[in-house]
């Protein structure tokens, strides 16, 4: 095993460009405390017309979303970028890792700008290539590689994506990772699965929807030869779990939704599968931010709910749904810092340059990577059923 330096590299500086991290802004962004910013984005997207195309994950600000042209999970948007081929430049209010999605399912001739290239994604930053290589060599000296399927969820990077795509598997979303992962358990006989890159989504998967047990996983930790397991418990698991997770779901704890409990009587707690297994166990509902948002449209007024994932949602939906309680399932204010990177400044510097010609922080995946990345996306979109949103 080759050792994987991981420095960490202070968001915004140094220059990691194969790296979520990205690097810090080129241009002169205009202040925060400008009073003009709105009407700044409103001119500069007005110039633009229809050459421009803004996407909002979930997750962005209120003061990037309201110029959204669509808002929705990170493969959605990837989709509806894709579905908009008259647009020269999109601008992917999102993270990295969406960018470059984006990237591979639209065409050569479109743009993929990321209004801030410091908006990485810590749980993509896990996996990181030359990590899971190594892990792979470790899977040929246990004797299971030729036996084993990775699967990589959406929120990772492009290369990881192709990895995936080169090595038989697939991409899934945290609303089909069960189709996703029967799928790639009928690829091999006695196939065991490598989950890239959040263990929290794979094991609630296997475990809560699959029937597995919490024995039949373990956690592959890249900092450890062999993942820092026996070659015995190698053999014998059959969910390979990465040890990634995302910065925001982790921190949910049980602890605080036994404390709300106890304040609320009525209280339905709903999470995201990204979230500790401890969590969802105590969760009422768990399900993507799509399943999310829909589950909170449709629950009747006066009705009282915890939510589990990032505080930008959960602020909208509270503000969209004034007839119910919501409150954050966790005692602190914690928002998406990578997401968060993408502020209103950005996105003013981004259209403004756009509109002067001046196409910056474009992200395009190189076409070896592109193309097995999408092979494993097209075995994503080839699964049968339920709908592949994250
Ligand atoms: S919310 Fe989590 S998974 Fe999503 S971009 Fe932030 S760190 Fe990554």
């Amino acid at each position: 095993m080759t050792t994987v330096d991981l420095p960490l590299l202070p968001l915004g500086r140094g220059k990691d460009l194969d790296a979520e991290r990205g690097v810090e802004c080129p241009g002169d962004l205009p202040p925060a405390s400008d009073p003009d910013l709105v009407a700044r984005a409103r001119a500069a997207k007005e110039a633009l017309g229809a050459k421009v195309f803004i996407l909002g994950h979930h997750y962005q600000r209120d003061e990037v979303i309201q110029f959204a042209d669509v808002s929705g999970d990170s493969f959605k948007l990837a989709r509806d970028a894709a579905a908009r081929p008259e647009a020269e430049f999109i601008v992917f209010c999102g993270v990295h890792f969406m960018a470059e999605s984006a990237d591979i399912l639209t065409s050569p001739s479109q743009k993929v700008i990321l209004p801030d290239l410091a908006a990485g994604c810590s749980m993509a930053d896990m996996a990181r290539l030359a990590q899971v290589e190594d892990a792979w060599a470790g899977l040929e000296d246990a004797g299971v590689a030729d036996s084993v399927v990775p699967v990589t969820y959406m929120n990772s990077s492009a290369d990881i994506k192709a990895f995936t795509g080169l090595h038989g598997g697939a991409v899934c979303t945290s609303s089909n990772a069960e189709v996703a992962l029967e799928w790639a358990f009928s690829q091999k006989p006695d196939a065991k699965i490598l989950f890239l890159p959040d263990e929290h989504l794979g094991r609630n998967t296997a475990v809560l929807k699959m029937g597995f047990t919490l024995d039949d996983c373990i956690v592959w930790n890249p900092r450890l030869p062999l993942g820092g397991n026996t070659i015995e418990a190698i053999q014998a698991a059959r969910m390979i779990l990465w040890k990634g997770h995302c910065s925001v779901h982790g921190r949910f704890s049980p602890d605080v939704i036994d404390e709300l409990r106890s304040k609320h009587a009525d209280l339905q707690v709903i999470v995201h599968p990204e979230c500790q297994h401890e969590v969802v166990l105590k969760a009422d509902l768990v399900g993507s931010t799509e399943f999310i948002i829909q589950t909170i449209e449709a629950a009747p007024p006066g009705s009282t709910w915890a939510i589990g994932t990032e505080l930008n949602l959960v602020k909208r939906l509270a503000t969209n749904h004034p007839d119910k309680n919501i409150v954050f399932l966790d005692r602190n204010v914690c928002y998406c810092s990578t997401m968060n990177r993408i502020d209103l400044p950005h996105l003013v510097w981004a259209l403004e340059s756009l509109a002067a010609g001046n196409v910056v922080n474009v992200i395009e995946v190189d076409p070896d990577t592109e193309h097995w990345a999408k092979i494993a996306l097209d075995r994503m979109l080839a699964l049968p059923g339920k709908s592949h949103k994250d």
